[in-house]
């Protein structure tokens, strides 16, 4: 069966992985002419580890970036809110990883070039229209320089294009672009001293100005350093127009440093981290209404092009590797091509949803909102201001709906071992 994967991002290249060691063997087209390890910090929730595991790729995962150990939530005196173990410390089977976006898209599309053969990852194939039909036909253009065309008919289509998906666009032609909800995320990395654990993630602040906080890189961890990868998060009125979303846009950080002067914490000295930091990127928070199909005949979607939603909860990249496991999963169980993709979208769709909803609601990030709601200027105890238990059902119930409470992960152990 001659399969096209439609981008090399990451939830594309990990759905090549997991249908070849179900036995296919796809074809990954990729836009850029040149793949180049972009980004800045991304997390690895325990259900995605699963999934990266079973594809025997845990110990490369674990020598670039870092075991998260814990998850701390602070208001914007840097006054502890909530802290919860993350990964192996929290009793899971799998770790929680934070890791640089470019090491590990390089790590799997290297394991995929190995694995596949350097003619399965096709790059400089922008997919500028897609013919619909029995056996689907892709038109490719290159469009760095030569304007090279290129046309190819396969037996399934998989759109893993990200949130500008051309797949998707040619489903739902009059959706417009993404939705921004008036946030503006500064993205950056910043190398210094360790901070609290030294396998610390944290956020701080409130719904209407953030502050987060990861390291990245098991290297610098190894010789005592931290390479801290953070975000910066102001919000403004949703109706100002704004520059289309674009990964690599670099911008000055005057545009937001002074709004954080003040937040020098015990334990971090926050603008200095900002001032340090070599390159700022400059992202809008934004996502798209969830959609009632993915699914259509030989063709779907997955990853950023199905269901985009707003990094909050650290779910972007971790609910892409969920869909390459369910979508090779189903491949496998089904040989009618159709009825699979069907119980893919069963299988996904609706969870994925409620998550994109749950971020709008700021997800687990809930917490900080009511407190500072409740005690906008500080407080001595967490305790004066909520209570354990209503902290702690916030975080419970975001792990719920997002798949990854110890109890749903536990009974998935090896599922997609081939
Ligand atoms: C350059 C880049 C940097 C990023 N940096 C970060 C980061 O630092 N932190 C973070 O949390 N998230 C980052 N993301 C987003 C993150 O990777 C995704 O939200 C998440 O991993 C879901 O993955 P995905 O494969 O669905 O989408 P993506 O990882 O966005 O991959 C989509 C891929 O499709 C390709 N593509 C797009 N249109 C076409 C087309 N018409 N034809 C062929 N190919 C196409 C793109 O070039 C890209 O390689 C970045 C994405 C990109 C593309």
């Amino acid at each position: 069966m001659e399969i096209a994967i439609v981008g090399g991002g990451i939830g594309g290249l990990v759905a090549a992985l997991a249908l070849h060691a179900r036995g296919f063997c796809p074809t990954v087209y990729e836009s850029v002419a040149e793949m180049r390890q972009l980004g800045v910090g991304i997390n690895l929730l325990p259900h995605a580890v699963r999934v990266l595991d079973d594809l025997g790729l845990r110990e490369q995962l674990l020598a670039s970036g870092i075991a998260t150990a814990e998850l701390l939530y602070f208001n914007k005196f840097g006054q502890k809110i909530w802290r919860e173990p993350r990964g192996i410390e929290a009793g899971y089977a799998w770790p929680q990883i934070s890791i640089h976006r470019g090491h590990l898209h390089g790590l799997l599309l290297a394991e995929t070039i190995r694995r596949l053969g350097p003619d399965r990852v096709l790059t400089g194939h922008h997919l500028a229209e897609l013919q619909d039909g029995e056996r689907p036909t892709l038109h490719f253009v290159e469009r760095a320089n030569t304007g090279k065309r290129a046309s190819v008919t396969c037996d399934l289509v998989i759109g893993a294009d990200g949130i500008h998906s051309a797949v998707r666009r040619h489903f739902y032609p009059d959706e417009g672009p993404p939705v921004w909800n008036g946030a503006i995320l500064w993205r950056a990395m910043t190398e210094g001293a360790p901070f609290l654990s030294g396998r610390s993630m944290f956020m701080a602040g409130h719904a209407n100005q953030k502050f987060v906080c990861y390291p990245i890189s098991r290297e610098h961890h190894d010789r005592g350093r931290s390479l801290t990868n953070w975000v910066a998060e102001l919000r403004f009125d949703p109706d100002r127009p704004f520059a289309r979303e674009d990964w690599n846009r670099q911008v000055d950080r005057v545009a937001f440093l002074p709004a954080f002067a003040g937040w020098r914490f015990d334990w971090l000295d926050i603008p200095a981290l900002i001032e340090a930091a070599k390159e700022v990127y400059e992202y809008p928070m934004v996502d798209r209404d969830p959609v009632p199909r993915w699914s259509f005949g030989r063709i779907t979607l997955m990853g950023d092009a199905a269901h985009p939603m707003y990094p909050i909860g650290s779910n972007g990249a971790s609910q892409a590797i969920l869909d390459a496991e369910a979508l090779a999963l189903a491949l496998g169980a089904d040989d009618d091509v159709a009825a699979a993709l069907q119980a893919y979208q069963d299988n996904r769709l609706a969870p994925t949803a409620a998550i994109v909803r749950a971020n709008r609601n700021q997800g687990p990030e809930q917490v900080m909102q009511l407190a500072e709601e409740r005690a906008p200027q500080g407080f001595e105890k967490i305790e004066e201001v909520a209570a354990t238990d209503e902290l702690e059902a916030i975080a419970a119930r975001y792990k719920q709906i997002a798949g990854f409470d110890r109890a749903s992960l536990d009974s998935l152990a090896g599922r997609s071992r081939a």
